[in-house]
């Protein structure tokens, strides 16, 4: 990957920029994991090694050990107000003005911790740092699958008490070749009637049998990953013709191993065959990307005006009320 100059890097980050497919538990770096568990009073010398190596994966069964060591680090709700300043930071220090954050409360909800107080975290994390310019953040409460159906409906009941105004939508992910989008037809049914928006993790480690799914079955209005649609399949019919958004993590697919090199990632051809694509990082903690590392590789595919047409893709694909969406069409149009 061509590395950009120094003026190119800085006009990518002023770029008004939209991120819509990462998660507040995939900040954790080692950085962050370090602090916290200092602050805690529970850092030891083994703790840390062992954390090291669990950071150090190279596969997607790795990757989510990695992730539970992660999880099970987390005690009490104020450890949730220095991750989401944590977060802000890292997206304002990108240029990033507004974020769709993906979020799974029952991992930590079923350890003991109050929901509605770690919210008040996560939102005190947020507004600190969006009243130092950073970006304004939503939440996206993401379903853990290969816990099953009681789990799902748990979170997106969650999404559904939430009091700080933050959750637009949920989502699904996990385990997505043992835990079919079929078997989740009902919560998304029961999240739709609250008025909440659709996404889905579909199409990351299996195939296009799982994207019809999440789109046919569940009425995803966005997909995550969505690797694997077929030029002129049925497939991309659907998708198509319900303008269903892509979001599209290239430095995750390689890091889990799902793609061997970026070389063999869609986004061009899924731009030149219509599709509405926009770039995110995921899990940048896990997968050391930022959304200015995932825009760098479109800089260099196809430069300037690849990212700019990314970037619009994302700003219209995501869940901001209409009269923003204009707002910022205008400022990015005349950057
Ligand atoms: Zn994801």
């Amino acid at each position: 990957m061509k590395a950009l100059n120094t003026a190119e890097l800085e006009r990518l980050i002023k770029l008004p920029k939209f991120e819509l497919h990462v998660h507040l538990e995939g900040f954790v770096d080692l950085t962050f994991w370090e602090e916290m568990v200092k602050a805690q009073g529970t850092w030891t010398f083994e703790r840390a090694q062992a954390m090291q190596a669990h950071f150090a994966f190279k596969s997607f069964p790795l990757f989510l050990k990695c992730f539970g060591a992660v999880i099970y680090s987390f005690l009490s709700p104020a450890d949730f107000y220095r991750l989401a300043r944590y977060a802000a930071e890292r997206l304002k220090a990108q240029g990033v003005v507004y974020a769709e954050v993906m979020m799974t409360p029952p991992f930590f909800v079923n350890r003991g911790i109050d929901f509605f107080e770690m919210m008040a975290e996560v939102d005190r994390g947020f507004t600190s740092v969006e009243i130092e310019g950073g970006p304004q953040i939503k939440l996206i409460f993401d379903g853990a699958r290969n816990f099953g159906n009681a789990e799902v409906r748990h979170c997106f009941e969650l999404a559904a008490q939430d009091k700080t105004g933050r959750v637009i939508g949920v989502g699904l992910g996990g385990d997505e070749v043992n835990f079919p989008a079929r078997d989740f037809v009902d919560e998304f049914k029961w999240a739709q009637a609250q008025g909440l928006h659709l996404t889905c993790h579909a199409g990351e480690a299996a195939g296009a049998q799982s994207i019809m799914e999440a789109v046919q079955l569940l009425g995803a209005e966005r997909l995550g990953h969505a690797l694997g649609i077929e030029a002129g399949s049925a497939l991309e019919e659907e998708i198509l013709k319900n303008s269903v958004a892509l979001d599209l993590c290239p430095h995750s697919n390689l890091t889990t191993g799902v793609l061997a090199t970026l070389d063999q990632h869609p986004l061009e051809a899924y731009l030149a065959r219509g599709h509405r694509v926009s770039l995110s990082s995921d899990d940048p903690g896990f997968f050391r990307t930022d959304l200015i590392k995932e825009l760098s590789w479109a800089w260099g595919l196809g430069g300037e005006t690849l990212v700019k047409q990314v970037n619009q893709s994302a700003l219209l694909a995501s869940f901001m009320p209409p009269a923003q969406k204009t707002r910022w069409a205008t400022e990015i149009a005349q950057f």
